[in-house]
């Protein structure tokens, strides 16, 4: 232990555990890399307004969980909270869209940032791996997003979890029920921040997980009957294309999710074994975010599933994931002269691209084949002072347990063919 610890809400990932969430996001992003989404990487920080005027003012991501800070050099900035509002700038400013290649598509890997209150599932930084299909308007595009998570999970093995599906109009019928929403929610008994919410953000007070609340909500206008003809076509055509890929989902009309910027499609995935932070991934259409922080129409769609929590989701279905050790091929030296011959087996062996390790720091044997033992290691190779002599090394099966001699000159072809 040193005098320091991580952080509130934060948690390092530390071997044997971080090979999970590497798989992780290895799997996520399989399917992504498979269907023509380009990698793109944007720093950890940007300014203030970018998210202010992306996500929203009003949600809780940007008035009450951003990580803001004031540089020496008068730069108002925040951690990132989210990848979307972060990609897309970087996409305009690299003038992507104007390649004449529409949509572009793009996939990230990160670290977030929210100042939320810590709990199981729930961290003041965590990590995601988003894709992001930017610049077209096509019910095709926001069915594949959807499909490719649900590949992402499935190949996991994970099957306890749920697509929730709903529509939340555009701008020309989002405003006509908001009005509507907003009547109905001013004749309710709520309290001031509520209200208050009520004239900022009324789709949120839908999301209020309070009984109280809820049992107010009944009889709400549902924005279902407020969609426009053009929307309903659309929502009706990702929903047909799901079904037809044979992905199911459930319709959920309460969904809003807590970022400002999305239009028409917007979907979560939710765990049933996770309790309150069920939410895995999600996402949805953000047909208006381009303009919103400057930018030329630009109708897209993406996600962001979240690493930490798909870990989470593995352990409460009980799955472990099958992952290939590490090494597969550790050298044991007795002696000094064994630790020079062996080492540059070890090298060799690695530039053939055999994992390989080797017992460092000149322990006795016992402590050595322990550390074998743990590498997860195939093959151990012992070599001491008579074993040089006789021109042979010690090649020990770990399955098995057998041991044998192999000549010195023929070790590492002999390694290779049985690995084969
Ligand atoms: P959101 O941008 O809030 O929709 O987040 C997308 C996904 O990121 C969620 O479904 C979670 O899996 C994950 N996520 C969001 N916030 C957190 C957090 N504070 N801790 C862990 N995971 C999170």
């Amino acid at each position: 232990m040193s005098t320091f610890k991580a952080p509130k809400g934060t948690y390092d990932l530390t071997p044997p555990d971080s090979a999970k969430y590497l798989a992780v996001r290895e799997a996520i992003a399989a399917p992504l890399k498979n269907s023509g989404y380009g990698y793109i990487e944007t720093p950890g920080f940007e300014d203030v307004a970018l998210f202010s005027r992306g996500v929203g003012e009003s949600t809780d991501i940007v008035s009450k969980e951003m990580y803001t800070l004031t540089t020496k050099g008068g730069s108002e900035l925040a951690l990132r909270p989210e990848g979307t509002a972060s990609v897309l700038r970087a996409a305009l400013e690299a003038n992507l869209h104007k390649l004449g290649n529409l949509p572009v598509k793009l996939w990230y890997s990160g670290s977030y940032y929210r100042y939320e209150r810590p709990q199981k599932g729930r961290y003041r930084h965590f990590s995601q791996v988003g894709a992001e299909a930017i610049g077209a308007e096509d019910p095709a595009l926001d069915a594949e997003l959807i499909i490719l998570a649900d590949q992402a999970y499935r190949s996991l093995g994970l099957r306890n979890f749920r697509i929730l599906l709903n529509s939340l109009g555009d701008k020309e019928c989002r405003p006509v029920y908001r009005d509507a929403l907003q009547e109905f929610l001013r004749e309710l008994d709520l309290d001031d921040d509520t209200r208050r919410r009520i004239e900022l953000n009324p789709l949120r007070v839908l999301d209020d997980k309070r009984p109280e609340v809820q049992k107010q909500l009944v009889g709400a206008p549902v924005l279902r009957d407020y969609l426009c003809d053009a929307c309903k076509a659309y929502h009706e055509e990702v929903r047909d294309l799901l079904t037809a890929e044979g992905v199911v989902y459930e319709d959920d009309e309460k969904l809003v999710r807590g970022l400002d910027y999305y239009t028409r499609t917007t979907f979560e995935f939710v765990h049933d074994g996770l309790g309150s932070q069920s939410a895995v991934g999600g996402g949805g259409r953000y047909d208006g975010l381009s303009e919103m922080i400057g930018g030329p129409a630009l109708p897209s769609v993406g996600w962001a599933l979240g690493v930490d929590r798909t870990v989470l989701a593995l352990e409460a279905e009980g799955i472990e994931l099958e992952l290939p050790a590490s090494t597969s091929v550790f050298a044991v030296p007795l002696g000094e002269e064994a630790r020079r011959v062996l080492f540059a087996k070890v090298t060799e062996l690695r530039r053939l691209g055999v994992a390989t390790d080797f017992a460092f720091g000149g322990r006795g044997l016992k402590g050595a084949m322990k550390s074998a033992n743990r590498s997860g290691a195939r093959f151990t190779v012992v070599a001491g002072e008579r074993d040089l002599a006789e021109g042979v090394v010690q090649l020990k099966d770990m399955e098995s347990g057998e041991q044998q001699p192999v000549a010195l000159d023929a070790l590492v072809a002999e390694i290779q063919q049985k690995l084969a």
